[in-house]
């Protein structure tokens, strides 16, 4: 063995490719080690929303570790998590009574799906299948895998997977929403879906009446609906919740990402009532059986109580939609560039395809863009040739243009023949 014995997060080690050493962060920007500042124009993985080290956030996890550290969080209470619980049922849709934590977007994920077969075995009716929309991603354990697109990321592990049912991406509308119908009149447990974008999927968007459509067809064959909001929540698709512009409350919500600014580690599941009422008995084999050891630790729930704070006494969706603005100015001086194609936004997203249309994954530019991008001092993780930029809703006029014109020298050197 040579090197860091440290095994990265999807990571090819045999590429040889360079690990930056970073130090610390500001904002939207990265300090590395060899002395390099890089703009964040991924939120570190979607996380980061209102920019990294927010100061508030830091100064309540300070405040939280001279107190409280850790607790077991059955049968045990503290208010952190009670405080977060509160804030979020305040601004969460009111159909949303009850709040179940966890620590991941996987985790979240899990949780919602055993709360709608609980839901269901507790009733006694025999309501089990899953649906899920095509190029979907809910997370890396076994069941958020299940829900999830299938290909080179899983194909080992398809054995262990289980069978749900598939309604195609609406790009071809009516065809979605009559295989979701079909779904659920044959009885499905639960819908569960990205709200308006699929992130890992590629970026894709769709509009928000179909959510509604769908939200409705699920409500007419009582299919639990379940909005995986991990991404899409707190602000990035320009409302608090992408569920939001549809109108819609679903019966299970799931949140993490975003939920302590990108801070710490934490999620939460939210419930409606008569989700809670399936599982709500002196019978204690009716109870919902699931907990991890850090469930609702109190640091990560004093960071999420913070951001509940911002939220309320800062103009945080102001600070969104003007950089929604902005990334539909930059968006459209790409537009028409013979390398760009499909560019698209949704409030703080935006996307594009270089280099034509095929999207997969291992495609040969992938890391061809991630080098070019890492020597322009930008951190963006093309999704396959899929290009998105999401950064922290604080990012600067400057970073922003040094994101885009990384990404004009891109889409010219592809133009000009030079990547392939
Ligand atoms: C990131 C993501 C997850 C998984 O979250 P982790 O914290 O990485 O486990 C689940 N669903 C969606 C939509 C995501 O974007």
């Amino acid at each position: 063995m040579s090197g860091s014995p440290v095994w990265h997060a999807f990571t090819q080690h045999g590429l040889g490719e360079p690990i930056p050493l970073v130090t610390h962060a500001e904002g939207a920007a990265l300090f590395t080690a060899d002395g390099r500042r890089i703009v964040d124009a991924i939120s570190s993985w979607w996380v980061t929303t209102h920019g990294h080290c927010y100061p508030r956030v830091m100064e309540a996890i300070r405040a939280q570790t001279g107190k409280l550290d850790q607790l077991i969080f059955a049968g045990w209470t503290h208010e952190p998590a009670e405080e977060v619980a509160r804030g979020l049922t305040a601004i969460m849709p009111p159909e949303l009574t009850r709040v179940f934590f966890s620590d991941s977007g996987s985790t979240c994920v899990e949780v919602a799906l055993k709360m709608a077969l609980g839901y269901w075995a507790n009733r006694g009716e025999a309501r089990h299948r899953i649906v899920v929309m095509e190029h979907s991603y809910h997370g890396d354990t076994i069941g958020a895998m299940s829900v999830g697109a299938r290909g080179v990321f899983n194909a080992a592990y398809a054995p262990l997977l289980f069978d749900v049912g598939r309604v195609p991406f609406p790009g071809e509308p009516q065809a979605a929403l009559d295989a979701l119908e079909a779904e659920c009149r044959a009885g499905a447990a639960a819908f569960i879906v990205e709200p308006l974008v699929l992130g890992a999927g590629g970026m894709l968007m769709y509009g928000p009446l179909l959510l509604a459509e769908m939200r409705a067809i699920c409500e007419a064959y009582g299919t639990l609906f379940i909005a995986d909001e991990v991404m899409t929540g707190w602000g990035r698709t320009g409302t608090l919740l992408a569920c939001e512009q549809a109108g819609v409350a679903p019966d299970l919500l799931c949140l993490s990402k975003g939920l302590t600014g990108g801070a710490l580690p934490l999620a939460v599941t939210m419930a409606s009532e008569p989700i809670w009422d399936a599982h709500y008995s002196t019978d204690r084999s009716l109870t919902f059986f699931h907990s991890s050891s850090y469930t609702a630790n109190p640091i990560a729930c004093a960071a999420a109580a913070e951001n509940l704070a911002v939220w309320r006494e800062e103009p945080v969706l102001d600070r969104a939609a003007a950089l929604g603005v902005r990334q539909r100015d930059r968006l459209a001086a790409l537009e028409g560039h013979p390398a760009v194609a499909n560019p698209r936004r949704c409030g703080t997203i935006a996307a594009m395809e270089l280099g034509g249309g095929d999207a997969a994954y291992l495609s040969d530019l992938g890391p061809r863009l991630l080098a070019h991008f890492r020597e322009a001092g930008v951190l963006l993780r093309p999704l396959g040739n899929t290009v998105y930029v999401m950064p922290p809703y604080c990012i600067g006029e400057d970073d922003l243009d040094a994101i885009y014109a990384a990404i004009r020298s891109a889409a010219d050197a592809i133009a000009a023949g030079r990547f392939s």
